[in-house]
Order: C-alpha cells, then structure tokens, then sequence
C-alpha cells in the first residue's frame, strides 16, 4: 500500500477524451504511463516518484480536472493506523471505535417474509445491532439458489421498518449496486467479490455514501485485503463521503485442514485493526461450517478484540435454503449472545 506521492485526479463531468493526456503532460509523464491507474473512466491514480505537491497544483488548474488530491503517506486505510475509528451502521448504531463488540445476525439467505420477520425479531429481542441476509447469494454450485433479488431487497426493507434494525445485504455486481444501496443500510461485500476492484471502488463511490462491510477473501492475505479496503475508500473520497464507512470483516481462509470449512484467522483481527483502526469483524459461521462451531470460533474472535460479529440464524435451519448447517437456531443464538456476555469486554 506504498501511497507516498500518489495523487488522486477526478476529471471534470465534461471533459473530453483529451483531458487524460492534458493530465498526465501536467504531471510531467508520457501519454501512455505505467504511473497511472484508471479507477474509473473519470478518475485515476498517479504514482510521482517527482514532488507531488508541484504536480497538484500544475493539474488542479486544469480546467478538465474537477478534484485532485494528494493521498496521504501509506495510503487511506492506514491514515489511521492505531487509532480506533467508530463506523455508523445507521439507525444511530455504530461499530468499533473502542465499544464493546456488537452483533450482526439474520439468515444466510432471505427466503420468504415468515423467515425473515421471525429472525428479525430475534435478532431485535437479543439486542443485535443490525440485521443481515443477502437478496443475492454467491453460490459455488451452478445449481443452487442464489437469492431472491429485488423481493428480497424489499423484504429486507420491511423488516427494517418492523424492527428499525439496520440492514446489511451483499452486492454481487455493478448492476445490482443501485437496487442494494437504496435498501441497504450496509453494503456487504463478500469473499469472493474482494477482487472485483470495479465493484470494490463503485461501492464506495456511490452517491447514497453506504458504508461497505468488506469480507477478507479465502485466499487472501491480509495486505490484498487491505489493498481492496484502499479501493472502497478511494471511491469514498470520490464520492464526497467524508465518514471512514469501511467494516472488515475476517471470515476464514482456506487451509489444509478439512475438519472446518475454513480456518478462522484469529490473529488477522488484531493485525488489520492495528494498520487501519478501522472496525475488524469476525464471521464465526462461514469458517465453522457447523453450528456447534460457531459458539467458540465467536468467542475467539471477540477475545481477540473484534469490534462485532456476522452471524447467520435462522428459524429453522434444516429447511434453511442456504448454509443450514452453520446456522444457529433460536435456542442456540440466545445461548451464544448469553455467553458472549459473560466473556466481558476484550
Ligand atoms: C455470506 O455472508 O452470506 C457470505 C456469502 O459470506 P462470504 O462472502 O464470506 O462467503
Ligand atoms: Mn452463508
């Protein structure tokens, strides 16, 4: 994440396709340059190894450029690094900031208004903070529900306005972005999504200014995470969102060991909370793979100083029509939030 002298140019609405070049002459580079990174078609990134603040000013009088910033040293995820960041969720919860760890909990999927309403309900009546469930499912099998769409969306928004929980559902892709952040209160970006850098830039770029919950991929190390929480932030400042708005959430990597779904990464708490001081999250139910898991994976995590935890419950998870098998039911999400009081604050 070396940012140091990388200078973030927002093209002006009108400019033409000249206006690149008119850019990159300013900045004292050729018309085609490995310095630049093109974010969007109206944004890019420069790398000047020259003094970036000569740079900004010869570009930021351009009449073709609308913002150009110098990023701080390091990069925007670790501007803060060591201090801790408070993420509003809506509703006037937040997350992180030194508070004790919150929880977001609600079903794999959303399947039908009776599900979702009686986990709702749950998740109010034991104090959750937000509601979760995807309207769009990630799905290995080519053959396996993936999500209701736009009804589960408007299901998610009715259960919002019959609980007030907060609501975090995933965005899968570009095209769906605009349906999920009108109902969403937090923009879930999963696994398998932490390489769609469009997506990642888009989603924190969008004009409703939703804050992103970012999943760390199973296969990736915790500086590629941290290189994708840079993307989320880079639309953030392009979109004029000026709060932090970026959740991590650690939810297991691939290991050799089969006896789990994924290994949790305990440490990877700690670590991206030390380089960020943004709110690192723990998903206990994707590395557990099973319900009697997910009570200790969670613990850990929270004795490991997460800011909060994504749990997936569900009124009946034998029927669940995804991830049933990790899934907490009534009895044992209210024994986990009992015993995850007893742990105390981390
Ligand atoms: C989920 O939270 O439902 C999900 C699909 O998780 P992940 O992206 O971590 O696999
Ligand atoms: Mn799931």
């Amino acid at each position: 994440m070396n940012a140091s002298g990388v200078v973030l140019v927002h093209l002006a609405p009108d400019a033409g396709p000249a206006a690149l070049r008119e850019v990159l002459a300013a900045a004292g580079l050729p018309p085609h340059a490995r310095e630049l990174r093109s974010h969007a078609p109206d944004v890019v990134t420069l790398s000047l190894s020259t003094s970036p603040d000569d740079a900004r000013a010869r570009i930021a009088g351009l009449g073709v450029v609308q913002q150009c910033t110098i990023l701080p040293p390091g990069g925007l995820a670790a501007a803060d690094a060591g201090h801790p960041r408070a993420v509003s969720l809506g509703g006037g919860r937040s997350l992180g900031g030194g508070a004790p760890a919150g929880l977001i909990a609600g079903p794999c999927s959303v399947e039908s208004e009776a599900q979702l309403f009686a986990t709702a309900d749950l998740v109010a009546e034991q104090g959750g903070l937000a509601l979760r469930g995807g309207a769009y499912k990630p799905r290995s099998s080519a053959y396996a529900f993936n999500g209701l769409g736009p009804p589960g969306l408007e299901l998610l928004a009715r259960a919002r306005a019959r609980t007030g929980l907060p609501i975090v559902t995933e965005a899968l892709e570009l095209a769906h972005l605009d349906a999920v952040a009108e109902v969403a209160d937090v923009i879930q970006l999963g696994a398998r999504s932490m390489t769609h850098t469009a997506l990642l830039f888009a989603a924190g770029r969008h004009p409703r200014g939703r804050p992103v919950l970012l999943k760390r991929g199973f296969g990736a190390t915790i500086h590629e995470w941290l290189e994708a929480a840079e993307l989320v932030l880079l639309g953030r400042l392009v979109g004029g969102h000026t709060a932090p708005g970026l959740l991590l959430c650690e939810r297991g990597i691939r290991t050799f060991e089969p006896s789990e779904r994924f290994t949790l990464d305990v440490a990877a708490i700690p670590i991206a909370h030390e380089r960020t001081g943004l709110p690192v999250l723990a998903d206990p139910s994707h590395p557990a793979g099973e319900a009697r898991l997910v009570q200790p994976l969670a613990r850990a995590a929270v004795a490991a100083g997460a800011a909060g935890l994504l749990v997936e419950i569900h009124v009946d998870p034998a029927n669940a029509w995804s991830d049933g098998r990790q899934t907490l039911d009534p009895a044992a999400f209210r024994a986990l939030v009992a015993s995850l009081a007893r742990l105390g604050p981390a």
